[in-house]
């Protein structure tokens, strides 16, 4: 959970509102992944949430009571009321983080500075020329905080790209034809590999219930999928069931198993199971590049390494600040009173309010509702023009 310095924004955090000072709060959520979405159920109403249209989707879904979802665009700069009494606002861009679907890192800017958090995010260089993070002159904005994923921020986690580690997985289930393949698959953002094998393979890749309802409600191509065993020998399975592949060898049912993470740092064998770092999140000399490329004035990170990580985070700390342009770091949770925007006799004449957001199929805020929710209604939404 990050709380954006000097405002009332709060990131991937729902679990603490009962112990924050301020009645009123704006939050984000980066990606439907289940360390991030903590603490939301379907009574939770602290007030709006803004995120990709594809995880109001999956909010919609799995707590069909939440109000107040508010779908941004990717790409699309919006202006965010934090308080309409003294008309501090921010402007907000989301950026695609090449995660998991409807995964984005968000650009702030306004008086509290130019801030990107990257939520999750496998870095890759075309990121760089998104034209909100460019000027007129095709150089690079200034950032003047930089809050990162740092899950694989230390120099021995050097995997290979998700493209590498696909062609991997190919080779390993050519090398053996009559095997049944299961793939230990926990959560969703690996549905682009998953539609890779069905397409090379010409056969449906069997998934759970859960799953196949999510892929349907994202159109990742559902015609590819199926939850019928009998329909396919690629199968997506939580990593617990994994140990029964013993059990199906031993019966004659001869299948391989393969795990996916960047923890595996490498390609390993262990039959009948194999280990590859396809991986979610940037590698350490992604992080580094893109570190490099941004070059923020402040760098504050995401996650808090276990004791056993903190000396190779630490020294992975110091090669970033010295690719960064000073070595100011921030703490990442900070709350001071929104800022006061000066504005002149004419002010917020420049914006213009955005139409209602569309319904998606739960219930999102509508200028009667905010009306009945006295918590909610500082907050409405513009569009920056
Ligand atoms: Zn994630």
């Amino acid at each position: 959970m990050v709380l954006l310095p000097h405002t009332n924004i709060i990131i991937d955090g729902f679990s603490f509102t009962a112990q924050l000072e301020q009645p009123h709060y704006i939050f984000f959520l980066t990606h439907f992944h289940s360390d991030h979405y903590q603490g939301l159920s379907p009574s939770w109403n602290r007030g709006p949430i803004y995120c990709s249209p594809q995880t109001a989707l999956l909010i919609c879904d799995k707590f069909s009571g939440i109000p107040n979802i508010y779908p941004l665009e990717i790409g699309e700069t919006y202006w965010i009321s934090l308080n309409l009494k003294n008309c501090a606002g921010v402007n907000v861009t989301f950026i695609d983080a090449n995660h998991c679907p409807g995964a984005v890192m968000i650009l702030f800017q306004g008086e509290i500075g130019t801030i990107l958090h990257t939520g999750d995010f496998r870095y890759t260089p075309r990121m760089l020329l998104e034209p909100c993070l460019n000027n007129s002159s095709n150089s690079l904005i200034p950032i003047n905080q930089l809050i990162l994923d740092n899950t694989f921020c230390m120099p021995e986690y050097d995997f290979p790209s998700q493209e590498m580690c696909t062609k991997l997985i190919i080779q390993i289930i050519e090398e053996n034809p009559n095997y049944d393949t299961w793939i230990a698959i926990e959560n969703f953002g690996r549905e682009t590999l998953l539609v890779e094998l069905s397409l090379y393979f010409n056969t449906l890749v069997i998934v759970s219930e859960s799953m196949f309802r999510r892929i349907e409600i994202l159109g990742l191509r559902p015609d590819l999928f199926s939850t019928n065993s009998d329909d396919g020998w690629i199968h997506a399975v939580p990593r617990k069931h994994m140990f029964r592949i013993y059990q199906r060898n031993r019966e004659g049912l001869d299948t391989i198993g393969i795990y996916l993470s960047g923890w595996y740092k490498k390609y390993s064998k262990e039959w009948p199971f194999y280990h590859v770092p396809y991986s979610l999140h940037s590698s350490f000399s992604e992080i580094k590049e893109f570190v490099e490329k941004i070059k923020p004035e402040r760098l504050s990170y995401i996650v808090a390494p276990g004791k056993s990580l903190m000396g190779v985070f630490e020294l992975s700390r110091k090669v970033l600040e010295d690719v960064a342009k000073d070595e100011n770091m921030m703490e990442g949770i900070e709350f001071k009173p929104p800022v006061k925007r000066k504005i002149g006799s004419g002010g917020g004449g420049y914006l213009k309010k955005l139409k209602k957001p569309k319904t998606i199929g739960c219930k999102i805020a509508e200028s009667e509702e905010i009306d009945e929710h006295p918590e909610i209604n500082k907050y409405t939404m513009h569009y920056y023009i």
